[in-house]
């Protein structure tokens, strides 16, 4: 263990060794830092009785960390060419076990079901490819598999988005998306340093913790969160005008009264509604005109 693979000399040897050249288009940026990956697996909450899921091993910087620090580890990874390099970098731990599947394809809930026990703790715990952060994290999270909290490397300004409050300028649907399902928060911000190759843009650590039930109690969720879109579509536009955009067909009057039922004035923005009054407004609309 005195030569662990997040370091810049060793990731350089395995990186000559396999002739494995950084494919960008698969959003490869390894971290070589092994003080970044402990911070990250504590912040995560990661003991020895943790089952964590990783997305986008690499040559297996973070999984090794994992594997030291929790009970087992499942990873997801797409690049057939890093499966004999994970193998072999990997060799000395027993419990972990990469999967070569596209993680936007994969049953998780299944693996779960296979790979950890039954009552275990789950975390996510990864450095995501950042050209499909947003896919994989609503893929995970509306799935409802038994995982208790996502602890994500992403663009920081994406982080920013997903743990957003109403008035911040990027609040927004993305907001609303996310903390549905969890309480979000940024933990860490990330210099490009600790990464080889060093990405072209800000990295943060997002970590979401699965509520036991959504914050709001909706009518319709896909209708929720279609008005939710509404809401938000053009930042500059009041809510009544941005309302009236969302029901093409339906008249002043319609969209008028239901904001009075609401009690919501049509006047305001969209990032000034909170996830409870957005959920008032939904639920108006859907109980009126659905
Ligand atoms: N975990 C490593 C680390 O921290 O050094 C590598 C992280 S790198 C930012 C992202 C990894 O995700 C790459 O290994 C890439 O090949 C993999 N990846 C990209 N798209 C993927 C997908 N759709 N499913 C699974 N893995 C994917």
């Amino acid at each position: 263990t005195a030569k662990w693979i997040a370091t810049p000399n060793r990731t350089r040897e395995i990186l000559d060794t396999y002739n494995i050249f950084f494919k960008k288009s698969l959003g490869q940026n390894f971290i070589i830092d092994v003080n970044i990956l402990n911070n990250i697996i504590q912040k995560a909450g990661i003991d020895k009785n943790a089952g964590v899921i990783e997305i986008g091993p690499g040559i297996g910087g973070l999984t090794e960390q994992l594997a030291v620090n929790a009970d087992k580890v499942l990873a997801y990874e797409i690049d057939q060419r890093l499966l004999p390099v994970l193998e072999n970098t990997l060799r000395a731990y027993e419990n972990i076990r990469i999967v070569h599947q596209d993680i936007l394809e994969a049953n998780v809930n299944e693996m779960v079901k296979q790979f950890f026990s039954y009552e275990q703790p789950i975390h996510v715990v990864a450095n995501l490819p950042y050209y499909i952060t947003t896919p994989i994290l609503m893929k995970l999270l509306r799935e409802s598999l038994p995982v208790n909290s996502f602890t994500v490397m992403i663009q920081k300004e994406v982080a920013d988005r997903m743990a957003a409050e109403p008035n911040s300028k990027t609040y927004g649907s993305l907001s609303i998306a996310v903390q549905y399902y969890t309480e979000a928060n940024v933990v860490m911000h990330v210099p490009k340093t600790v990464f080889m190759p060093p990405p072209n843009v800000d990295s943060g650590v997002l970590k979401l913790t699965r509520r036991q039930k959504p914050p709001v109690q909706v009518d319709d969720e896909d209708y929720f969160f279609s008005i939710v879109q509404a809401c938000f579509a053009q930042r500059r536009k009041t809510l009544r005008n941005n309302l009236k955009q969302h029901f093409k067909t339906a008249d002043k009057v319609k969209i008028s009264e239901a904001l009075d039922k609401a009690g919501i004035d049509g006047a305001r923005r969209g990032e000034s509604l909170t996830m409870q009054e957005l959920a008032v407004l939904a639920n108006t609309f859907y109980q009126l005109y659905k």
